[in-house]
């Protein structure tokens, strides 16, 4: 049982009065962990406690806690070039952008920041300057997924589909609509899965018609709807929305910042749909998260409209001063060949698929409603009843989670507490996680389930 020690006590004093936490209300019953050291998919708290991380930080640490290899490789590229703007040109942006566009499997261009939400900022950007650019001046609007995440900033915060994330801070920035996602386990009584997807799809089509075609700039969608519930689209869906999109010349981002980097099972996440997004962002996997860094993937004919300059403004006049760090870069490539060297976008499949397995036995379980996955990522939405599918309580979703922790074991849960849905525990852990770690997750979890709730 893990518990805090000595250690703790005195760090969350000083916590508590100098640290202004990520999204959690700090709570005297649950004070954070204090994370010491990490290797492999185990994280060692302050007091030497050892917790399996079930969720790669933030979905983020894709190969694993502790490679030295990504250490050295932006230390040697610290001492030799630890800095040039990307107004200019250095050899690991370069090496890099050649690498996504290789594993992106198509002609892309790549923009770097630093962060998801500013990857999905510059996509705004893009999109909107490339329908100037090509004389569509009234194309606009953005039209994203209820229960999508896509940033924090106030842009990619007002593509964002979840209401408590952006209660209290509105009015964000305009032109952004929402449609319902597919969430079939949701979908109306006696309706198959097949057609509640094309209704899904034909909301968008509907919206852009209403709206007027030549006013829509854009979709943005994650493949799967990861932290707003793992909610995993059927093949017709997407294969829908891409035929509507390149039908009103609206163009198809995809948000790749946690599907990416063989979370999948593949190594993009669109990929496992056949889909040929026109532009692609992502962050997290892209350096497991041992850096910050991130990358707008645009294809290439897009990009080659930004070269008509007859009005003096036809350039992406962004800058971002850290985007594409050198030592982030060179960090980036060598943990993109670590994923090659040991297979691990191959493996994340098998372990989603062991994980999945693992655990459906809880779809007995009085609390468990459904349990999705996709690659190595996993929801368990509970619920109060099963008969009616109400959503679980809060209390029930935090307990669970807090005695997955007693037992060493960290979990996540997708959360929009405004619109009633906080109720599916999130699982992802490293791809590199070994199968007693994957074991350890299915026992531990299995026990918590079946022991109190
Ligand atoms: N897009 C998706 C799908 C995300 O899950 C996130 C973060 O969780 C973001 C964008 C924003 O990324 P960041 O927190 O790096 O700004």
């Amino acid at each position: 049982m893990q518990s805090l020690g000595k250690e703790s006590e005195a760090a969350i004093k000083k916590d508590q009065r100098y640290l202004w936490h990520n999204i959690t209300p700090y709570s005297e019953q649950s004070p954070p962990m204090i994370a010491a050291s990490a290797s492999g998919s185990w994280v060692t708290d302050v007091d030497g406690n050892k917790y399996l991380d079930g969720m790669s930080g933030l979905w983020c640490v894709n190969v694993g806690y502790g490679r030295k290899e990504l250490a050295e490789a932006a230390y040697n590229q610290l001492l030799s070039l630890p800095y040039f703007p990307l107004t200019q040109s250095h050899m690991p942006a370069i090496a890099l952008a050649e690498k996504l566009n290789e594993w992106l499997e198509g002609d892309y261009v790549i923009f770097f920041s630093n962060s998801g939400s500013e990857a999905n900022e510059a996509a705004f950007k893009i999109v909107r300057q490339y329908h100037q650019q090509t004389g569509q001046h009234y194309r606009s609007k953005l039209i994203a997924r209820y229960r999508g995440y896509h940033g924090s900033s106030l842009g990619a915060l007002s593509a964002t589909g979840q209401a408590q994330r952006k209660y209290k801070y509105e009015p964000l920035a305009a032109g952004f609509l929402h449609v319902a996602p597919p969430d079939s386990y949701r979908r109306p009584a006696g309706m198959t899965v097949e057609a509640f997807n094309l209704q899904c799809a034909q909301a968008i089509e509907d919206t852009i018609v209403w709206e007027g075609a030549e006013t829509v700039a854009a979709v943005i969608m994650e493949p799967v709807i990861t932290g707003g519930g793992v909610i995993v689209p059927e093949q017709i869906y997407l294969d829908r929305v891409q035929e509507i999109c390149r039908k009103y010349g609206v163009l198809l981002i995809m948000d790749e910042v946690i599907c990416g980097f063989g979370r999948s099972g593949r190594k993009f996440g669109h990929q496992n749909f056949g889909i040929k997004p026109d532009i692609v962002t992502m962050a997290k996997g892209l350096t497991s998260a041992y850096l910050p860094l991130s990358a707008t993937a645009v294809r290439k004919d897009i990009y080659e409209a930004f070269k008509d300059s007859s009005d003096g403004y036809g350039h992406f006049r962004h800058v971002n001063t850290f985007g594409g760090n050198p030592a982030a870069c060179a960090l980036a490539l060598c943990n993109l060949e670590i994923m090659e060297q040991e297979q691990l976008v191959e493996r994340a499949d098998i372990l989603g698929q062991r994980l999945y397995s693992g655990l459906s036995g809880l779809l007995d379980h009085k609390l468990v409603g459904d349990i999705r996955s996709f690659g190595l990522i996993l929801g368990i939405e509970l619920v109060a009843d099963k008969a009616t599918r109400q959503p679980a309580g809060l209390d029930t979703v935090k307990g669970i989670i807090a005695d997955c922790k007693a037992k060493g074991l960290i979990i996540g849960k997708n959360g929009d507490t405004v619109a009633g849905f906080n109720n599916v525990l999130t699982l992802a852990p490293p791809l590199s996680s070994t199968d007693s770690d994957i074991q350890f997750i299915v026992d531990t979890l299995t026990a918590v389930l079946n022991g109190s709730w």
